[in-house]
């Protein structure tokens, strides 16, 4: 065995996760399959290009690898056309976004500091440099996306592409209305996936593909797959919708696709993250993931519904997927000193912005939470609302010590029941 101090950096963070409660809600719990088809030999092949269109010999396992996982991607989703290969969901949208879009062009996205993800436009990143984003957000008293300053603000700017989709967004998306919106001003229509795309490949929340030119997706989320990205394309989607290449000729849009993945932004597919991707498909695809994402949704709307009766600010009132935002401004904390107290009490949560914020990104008025991950230890509604408690305690009282240490005790203790690896089927309440 190899006595290098990383395998014992990897050991305590293997004892972290097994300790503590786990309410970041973009994470997860692969399996041992999926774990092990990452740590694989695969890792050792170089594969540019395609299966039966590779620039390296010797692809011919890897080939048969990839379309297991473009097939059992395509299955999940209903698609006529996919790309595995994107090594994260941002990579999968710059690779959207540069083969639908120019420098310059308007890009119409979902307001970060609302919900969105920082690649749908913002200042810092990429997408908000090459393109001129403009944004819609959510309705003050709702919580819910603004579906009139949608349109509106799609008349004025004439987006080239629209992008629906978010990070922290506990509501289900109307695509057939952003559709209707994106044809009326001649624009393409994007979803980007991340969150929920393990409840829409289970049928529980709406299907973008089904209106959308295109559809970007992590597969670590809700889908409970290797850290990794994809592109989706429905039925019936692969039309030009007038782009053209460089030289004026008209391509379908999964071939430009294609192209935006490699060469345009990435080198090497990372095969042995493929391979995993292809074992979580797997997993997906079979009936327990279902009862596991019925599952996730109950043990979400026990969350809410018990932040709530504690006096506690859900933006929009409730869920209808893994996740949800708080905002504390009436409880007199900021969502940094929430999130501090809560770590230290083994109860991992993140910091963030919510709708109308007052604090700097750094601060925040609110936090995000989701049961993806804790539903993948075995977690229930009564569970959820026992933590909730703990929640509650330790933010009512932040400052002492003895309280977190109190409730750091009872999280490890009602944790050390629940394994983290090789997990049981969830079984539906
Ligand atoms: C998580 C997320 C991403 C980015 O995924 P990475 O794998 O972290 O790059 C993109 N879009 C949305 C909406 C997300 O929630």
């Amino acid at each position: 065995m190899s006595k290098d101090i990383v395998f014992d950096l990897i050991q305590k963070e293997h004892d972290r996760q097994v300790n503590g409660v786990e309410l970041i809600a973009s994470e997860n719990f692969v399996s041992d399959d999926v774990l092990r088809a990452m740590g694989s030999v695969l890792t050792n092949k170089y594969a540019e290009g395609l299966p039966g269109k590779r620039y390296y010999g010797g692809c011919q396992v890897v080939d048969e690898v990839e379309d297991v996982a473009r097939e059992r991607a395509k299955q999940l989703y209903n698609a006529e056309w996919v790309n595995v290969q994107p090594h994260s969901g941002a990579s999968a949208n710059s690779a959207a976004m540069l083969a639908c879009l120019n420098p310059g062009d308007t890009m119409l996205g979902f307001d970060l500091s609302h919900g969105g993800h920082l690649t749908h436009g913002s200042p810092v990143n990429y997408s908000g440099k090459l393109y001129r984003p403009v944004f819609y957000g959510v309705n003050r008293e709702t919580g819910r996306v603004d579906m009139d300053m949608v349109r509106d603000v799609a008349r004025k700017e004439k987006p080239r592409l629209i992008v629906c989709g978010a990070s922290a967004y506990s509501r289900d998306w109307d695509y057939a209305t952003f559709r209707q919106i994106a044809d009326e001003v001649g624009a393409l229509l994007m979803a980007d996936m991340a969150h929920p795309a393990g409840l829409i490949a289970k049928g529980l929340l709406r299907n973008p593909l089904e209106h959308c030119h295109l559809v970007t997706t992590t597969t670590h989320k809700t889908l409970r797959g290797p850290r990794g990205g994809m592109i989706l394309v429905g039925k019936n989607f692969d039309n030009p919708w007038g782009l053209k290449t460089k030289k004026g000729t008209l391509r379908g849009m999964t071939g430009l696709l294609d192209s935006a993945v490699f060469p345009g932004m990435q080198g090497g597919p990372l095969e042995h993250v493929i391979a995993a991707k292809a074992v979580a498909f797997g997993e997906a695809l079979r009936p327990e993931f279902e009862t596991y994402g019925r599952q996730v949704m109950a043990n979400a709307a026990a969350m809410a519904d018990e932040f709530m009766q504690r006096g506690y600010h859900v933006i929009s009132g409730g869920t209808d997927n893994h996740s949800m935002l708080i905002d504390l401004r009436n409880k007199n904390i900021t969502g940094k000193e929430a999130e501090e107290a809560l770590v230290a009490s083994e109860i991992t949560v993140n910091k963030n912005m919510v709708p109308f914020d007052t604090q700097s990104p750094f601060v925040t008025s609110g936090i995000r939470v989701g049961t993806a991950a804790v539903t993948t230890r075995g977690l229930k509604v009564d569970d959820i609302r026992q933590i909730v408690g703990w929640i509650d305690e330790v933010i009512s009282d932040h400052t002492n010590p003895s309280t977190i240490a109190s409730v750091k005790e009872m999280v490890e203790e009602k944790m050390s029941a629940y394994p983290l690896f090789g997990w049981t089927e969830v079984v539906a309440e």
